[in-house]
């Protein structure tokens, strides 16, 4: 184990496990609807390059990066896009990729965007949710874990954009962010 590392939440081999199940699931939902994937960097990175491996079925991906104004750990609900979608999404099949979905405020204002772009539907897969710290009404269409309200770094999600290469989910000792 990482040696930043308090406690591990969710093991490699149940994210792995996880993963598999939303894929099958997806793919089944989404065969013949040739969706477009799209992963919200830099955190989605991992469960989406898992994920789509887990689909064989004709889909296709592309990237958007997002910012909230505000400060590091709380989002404000207003988003910049730092960048856009290559192509557009004009009836098109979305599902947004996400790593966490916390406040809710990034990924509602997300939605409420790509809609706007008529797009045939647009659903969301998040590996985690943490509904207790929710600011909107907002729930995942797909999601992996509900874990409570804790700050968690692995698999995609950084603290100080670091630790996103670490395979399992955990929990930082308090004496990292001092
Ligand atoms: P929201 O708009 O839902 O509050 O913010 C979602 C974003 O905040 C996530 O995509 C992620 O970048 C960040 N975030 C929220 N909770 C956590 C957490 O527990 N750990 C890490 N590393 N990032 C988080
Ligand atoms: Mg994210
Ligand atoms: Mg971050």
């Amino acid at each position: 184990m990482h040696q930043d590392i308090k406690e591990v939440l969710i093991s490699e081999e149940q994210i792995k496990e996880k993963v598999r199940e939303l894929g099958q699931r997806l793919s089944e939902e989404y065969k013949d609807l040739n969706p477009l994937c799209i992963c919200v960097l830099k955190g989605a990175v991992p469960f989406m390059a898992d994920l789509i491996r887990e689909m064989p079925i004709k889909m296709e991906m592309d990237f958007m990066a997002v910012s909230s104004y505000g400060n590091s750990t709380t989002s404000s609900g207003v988003v910049r896009i730092l960048k856009d979608l290559d192509a557009s999404i004009e009836g098109r099949h979305v599902l947004i990729v996400e790593d966490i979905i916390d406040s809710g405020l990034t990924l509602s204002y997300l939605v409420e965007m790509l809609k706007g772009r008529n797009a045939a539907s647009v659903k969301i897969v998040t590996l985690l949710d943490k509904p207790d710290r929710r600011k909107v009404d907002l729930s995942p269409d797909y999601c992996g874990f509900t874990i409570p309200d804790a700050f968690v770094i692995g698999y995609g999600l950084d603290f100080a954009e670091k630790y996103r290469n670490l395979p399992y989910i955990g929990v930082l000792k308090e004496e990292v962010y001092q």
